[in-house]
């Protein structure tokens, strides 16, 4: 791509920026109208194409408008619904048929319609594609059964990404087929999961006979292991490629922590160590930075995973070094009255924050998986031993 075409696309997106903040200006704007005029000009997804919420440009352009609209008091369409933005309006666009697309992206990015990822199963977290929940097909409708785990935000949602094994004969990842499923269908049942904070942001959700047209299919039977990576990539950039100010985030919150220390706290070994944390924050960042300048349009590649695992791994030690540093303070918490939270993204103090960063190297696929993937896909060592690869999923043994 040439120079020139670089700097008249970023000049487009920042005219567009300025048509919007002009237009509806985000103190006397209502969240809805800004983020729904926001789609319209195509700055919801800027690699989107035109018409669904984007511009077909690079989708390092869309750091501008993050930065833009985050500066000018701007409402964020991850924020309010953190698992349509970050996983399934991507899903949707990549598979969706134009009715979908049509119909799910807009009210997505306003947030007037939360939605939840369906793949995590008792029996399978990491081993997502050996997964049991059964679709079976009936007419025009498909009916599903089964159980899914772990479900963040379901209790708001409006729209689930479901995936479930529609031939129990093929291999596993091949057996899988992936539904838009309406969350408030006959048969569908959510129920609170507590965590640790004292909150449940996620749940248990139940399938019984849930009837599913098939024009909510995404893809084509046996295409849902595809359609869930579309997913799970992007999930990873959601949760650990995001790049926001030098010094900001997490690692401003324990910086904050160390000026308030008298003298005393301020000890040398205590600063080398906030040095440290300091110093892999911004690798990270700029680790980060490099790889949106590398991603073209589509879909992201395996390199999300650095983003992800060490995001995961400096989060939990920057929250372990705050509350160490705020001694006793650290132990006091709030309340653990069980509360059903309105997003997954609120963090008000840092004891919760350093309990829900326990959370980080499990959700969006374990630290030792993403060693797997860069291992194998990155680095192109020797894989995981697979011993179900070839079997029909209804010959695999299971507990
Ligand atoms: C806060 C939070 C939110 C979540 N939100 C959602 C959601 O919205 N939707 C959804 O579908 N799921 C969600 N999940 C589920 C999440 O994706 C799974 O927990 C995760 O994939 C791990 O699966 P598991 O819990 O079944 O653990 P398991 O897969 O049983 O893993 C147990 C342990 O074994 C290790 N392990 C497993 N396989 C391997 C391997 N091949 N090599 C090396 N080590 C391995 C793991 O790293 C882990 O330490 C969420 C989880 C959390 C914590």
């Amino acid at each position: 791509m040439s120079t020139t075409t670089v700097t008249s696309e970023e000049q487009l997106v920042n005219e567009l920026v300025d048509q919007l903040l002009k237009e509806f200006p985000p103190s006397s704007t209502d969240a809805i109208t800004f983020l729904g005029a926001q789609f319209d000009l195509g700055l919801a997804w800027v690699h989107f194409p035109k018409g669904h919420g984007g511009l077909g440009l690079s989708p390092r352009h869309q750091k501008i408008i993050g930065e833009r609209l985050g500066k000018a008091g701007g409402p964020s369409a991850y924020a309010r619904n953190p698992i349509g933005y970050g996983m399934c309006g991507p899903t949707v666009v990549e598979w969706g048929s134009d009715e979908q697309k049509k119909r799910y992206l807009r009210p997505l990015f306003t947030g007037e319609e939360i939605w939840c990822q369906l793949f995590s199963e008792p029996g399978s977290g990491s081993d997502f594609a050996g997964l049991s929940a059964k679709g079976i097909k009936d007419g025009e409708e498909w009916i599903a059964n089964g159980q899914k785990v772990w479900t963040t935000l379901a209790h708001l949602s409006r729209w689930g990404l479901l995936v479930v094994r529609t031939d129990p004969e093929a291999v596993k990842h091949a057996g899988l087929t992936a539904f838009v499923v309406d969350m408030h269908a006959p048969g569908v049942e959510v129920r609170p999961l507590r965590q640790m904070t004292g909150e449940a942001e996620f749940n248990e959700v139940y399938f019984t006979d849930v009837r599913i047209p098939e024009s909510e299919m995404l893809g084509k039977p046996g295409d849902g292991w595809r359609v869930s990576l579309t997913t799970l990539m992007n999930e990873r950039v959601a949760i650990g490629g995001t790049t926001p100010p030098r010094g900001s985030g997490p690692i401003a919150q324990v910086v904050k922590i160390w000026k308030d220390l008298d003298n005393s706290g301020q000890d040398e070994s205590t600063r080398d160590e906030l040095m440290k944390l300091w110093i892999r924050a911004e690798v990270l960042r700029l680790t980060n930075i490099r790889a949106g300048q590398m991603r073209k349009v589509g879909v992201p590649g395996p390199e999300g995973s650095i983003g992800k695992m060490e995001s995961a791994n400096l989060n939990k030690a920057i929250y372990e070094f705050a509350v160490n540093l705020m001694g006793p303070e650290g132990m006091l918490y709030g309340s653990y009255e069980m509360i059903r939270p309105e997003t997954a993204m609120g963090f008000e103090n840092i004891q919760k924050a350093f309990l829900r960063s326990r959370a980080n190297s499990i959700e969006g696929g374990t630290t030792e998986v993403m060693k797997n993937i860069l291992g194998e896909r990155v680095l192109g060592m020797p894989g995981d031993v697979r011993v179900d690869r070839e079997v029909p999923w209804s010959k695999v043994p299971r507990n």
